[in-house]
């Protein structure tokens, strides 16, 4: 059985800011259905200690690093039989609320030093130093909070395989020199092939320069990063690493996301009995203070950054008020992005609702409840709100990048029978409208609209295959090891 320690900063339900979450939990959870043994690390975040604790968890290693007392904690992801890992130092990762940020919305001032220790930390473990009796053969790092975790390794020849996932290349984890020099990290490893970044420490730098392997969450984001539009200063490297980089999509929790038999939802209905859906709809209505008259409601959820197309949603949604269509957003994010969304709910009472911050349940509700749902995003690595709308047989209207563009088929491209949703291609506010323009004219046709429904609702989003293929790399990168050991 292979074994792989999975290190992530963030694992659904117990902390999450992002897609990073969800896929942390699940797919772990659906590798170790197909018989790998996946261990999660995170960072020993108060809640989840708390809940280690309540479980009845228990303290498995203690070693000194550095100034730092650390603990290994052994548990399990609530809900799985998945073992997690959690790195105690309180010092370092007893704070609350997000996990980089402080309650300004500031960047931690040390979160180098955080991440430095939890690279290490995981390096230990897979180097079988942290006093654990287990020991992985392979390590899987996401994101650039494990970025160090690589080049740990790469001082031992005898070290595990590693692979790098780039859920968002964005984020980099980007720091002076003077850090640099803090983190007595080799000196060695300071210059442009390694982890320098315009004169900046990188810390994904040191996930893509030294992993065996690379992926990112959708096929069309691999290729994306690899140009100078999508690539965020990196795609250079990302070319001459081409032939250790593939895409995997993203799957999603099929039984946390299922219209069937949804916790959140009053109603429950699914692809054959879809009666019950207009039901969460009026629900959702009254929830949040709009007028029952249904729709066509037009949701978004999402962080309130850039990245989401915000402004150009926030240019659109005027027009489609004075349309006569309903508005429910959802999200927390840069006050640039939540000004304008709270003028125009002022404006448009009882038509576009608002609520800012972070609320589970309610995504579940405005995802089953709405006709159309909006994912604009300038770049999307993967996107999971648009596989939640499919399968709760709300379309989506998605700019046609990343992973939006592997999941959504449009009608002017496959024909109404295949279609799935609504793709925009040009990077502004008109295509977006163009979009929804198109959509409204087919949600008055409630054959076609229906049709689009089945057809996103029949499609699996399962992780089962998926994690298949994270299984095929690990086994690849693990023959690839044994040679080059050998030789
Ligand atoms: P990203 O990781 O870039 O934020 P994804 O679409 O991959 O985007 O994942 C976002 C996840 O976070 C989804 O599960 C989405 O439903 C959830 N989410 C984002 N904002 C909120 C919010 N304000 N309330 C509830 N869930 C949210």
């Amino acid at each position: 059985m292979i074994r792989v320690l999975f290190a992530t900063s963030e694992v659904y339900p117990l902390m999450k800011t992002g897609g990073l979450a969800d896929v942390s939990a699940s797919l772990p959870e659906a590798l170790c259905r197909l018989e790998y043994d996946v261990q999660i690390l995170l960072p020993g975040y108060p809640d989840a200690l708390r809940a280690a604790r309540k479980a009845g968890s228990r303290r498995k290693a203690r070693f000194q690093l550095g100034q730092y007392n650390v603990s290994l904690w052994q548990t399990r992801l609530p809900g799985t039989a998945v073992t997690l890992w959690l790195v105690d130092c309180p010092p370092l990762f007893d704070r609350p609320g997000n996990p980089y940020k402080n309650e300004e919305g500031k960047d931690w001032w040390d979160n180098a030093h955080r991440f430095e220790l939890f690279g290490k930390v995981g390096a230990m473990i897979a180097m079988g130093e942290a006093g654990l009796s287990w020991r992985p053969d392979l390590v899987h790092c996401n994101d650039w909070q494990t970025g160090l975790i690589p080049v740990f390794l790469e001082a031992y020849h005898d070290r595990p395989g590693t692979v790098f996932t780039i859920h968002n290349l964005a984020y980099q984890g980007l720091f002076s020199h003077e850090t640099f020099r803090a983190l007595a990290l080799p000196d060695s490893l300071w210059n442009l092939e390694q982890l320098e970044f315009y004169g900046q420490l990188s810390f994904i730098k040191g996930g893509l320069v030294f992993s065996d392997r690379i992926t990112t969450v959708s096929p069309t984001y691999a290729l994306e990063i690899q140009t100078p539009e999508f690539g965020n200063g990196l795609d250079g490297l990302l070319r001459h690493r081409q032939d250790a980089l593939t895409g995997i999509l993203n799957g999603i929790d099929n039984r946390v996301w299922n219209p069937e038999e949804d916790p959140e939802l009053s109603f429950h209905y699914g692809r054959n009995h879809l009666k019950n859906k207009a039901q969460c709809q009026a629900g959702l209505q009254q929830e949040l203070g709009l007028e029952v008259n249904g729709g066509p409601l037009l949701g978004f959820i999402g962080r309130l950054v850039e990245q989401k197309g915000v402004d150009w949603l926030v240019s659109v949604m005027p027009r489609l008020l004075e349309q006569g269509c309903q508005f429910v957003v959802l999200g927390s994010g840069e006050a640039s992005y939540e000004e304008p969304l709270k003028r125009l709910a002022r404006q448009w009472p009882g038509q576009m609702s608002l609520t800012l911050g972070y609320n589970e349940g309610l995504s579940h509700r405005i995802t089953a409840g709405c006709d159309l749902f909006l994912m604009p995003s300038r770049f999307e690595p993967c996107g999971l709100n648009q596989m939640y709308s499919l399968r709760y047989g709300t379309i989506p209207v998605v700019h046609g990048v990343g992973g939006l563009a592997d999941t959504v088929q449009d009608p002017q491209e496959v024909g109404i029978d295949k279609a799935t949703g609504f793709v925009f291609t040009g990077a502004n506010a008109d295509s977006l409208l163009a979009a929804v323009n198109r959509a409204l004219q087919v949600f008055e046709k409630r054959k076609q609209w229906r049709r689009l429904q089945d057809n996103g609702m029949a499609i699996d989003y399962s992780w089962k295959q998926r994690a298949r293929t994270y299984g095929d790399l690990y086994q690849r990168i693990l023959k690839e090891r044994d040679q080059q050991q050998l030789d």
